[in-house]
């Protein structure tokens, strides 16, 4: 799994969550040039846009005038990638099916050495995948998110943005006003308890 990504050095098979966290640990070595990494943040931003203001129907329309520009960035990136569909072989459950390179690339002078990334890619945006490979808002880092609106690699990187930010703290002096009430009603139960009790006993 560690190589997956190198794994068939010229056909591609398809993407699963392997690939996602093989393309996370490259993101992370440093391993991933820039313009991929912008596709997939242009990737990320289509996707909210289609989330807030609706997903088109059928065929592919500009979801919203401000989803124009990473579409233009996402097909020119795109558009460096070409592969060829092979049927391999039939099993049980249908063919074998996968994307050649060589012959797409016959004739041309270069293939672009990041091809895998960028057909992994497309694969996880298919599969919803790719929404989850997320960079952390604290530490930079890139994670693979449990939910594609986790921030944050971990409770440790949470936890040090929420005491930074003003929103945190005006937070946890809200948290902190609230525990100290639920405290004070509790006392006051208590006493009332006690006091009720008392009178029982009397
Ligand atoms: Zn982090």
């Amino acid at each position: 799994m560690k190589r997956r990504l190198q794994q068939n050095p010229r056909s591609f098979f398809g993407a699963d969550m392997g690939s996602a966290l093989a393309l996370i640990r490259e993101l992370n070595r440093g391993k991933v040039r820039n313009n991929i990494v912008q596709l997939i943040r242009d990737i990320h931003e289509v996707t909210q846009i289609g989330k807030r203001s609706g997903y088109p129907k059928g065929v592919k329309l500009p979801l919203q005038p401000n989803a124009k520009e990473p579409f233009k960035r996402i097909d020119a990136e795109l558009s460096r990638l070409r592969l060829t569909p092979s049927l391999y072989f039939p099993t049980r459950n249908g063919w074998m099916r996968g994307w050649d390179l060589q012959r797409a690339y016959a004739g041309a002078d270069h293939i672009p050495e990041d091809w895998q990334q960028l057909a992994v890619i497309v694969d996880l945006a298919a599969l919803g995948l790719l929404a989850k490979v997320r960079a952390c808002s604290r530490c930079k880092r890139w994670f693979f998110g449990k939910r594609e609106d986790h921030q944050f690699c971990s409770t440790n990187c949470r936890v040090s943005h929420d005491r930074r930010s003003i929103a945190g703290k005006v937070k946890r002096a809200a948290y902190m006003r609230r525990y100290r009430n639920s405290l004070k009603r509790r006392d006051d139960e208590n006493k009332r308890v006690v006091r009720a009790n008392q009178g029982k006993r009397r």
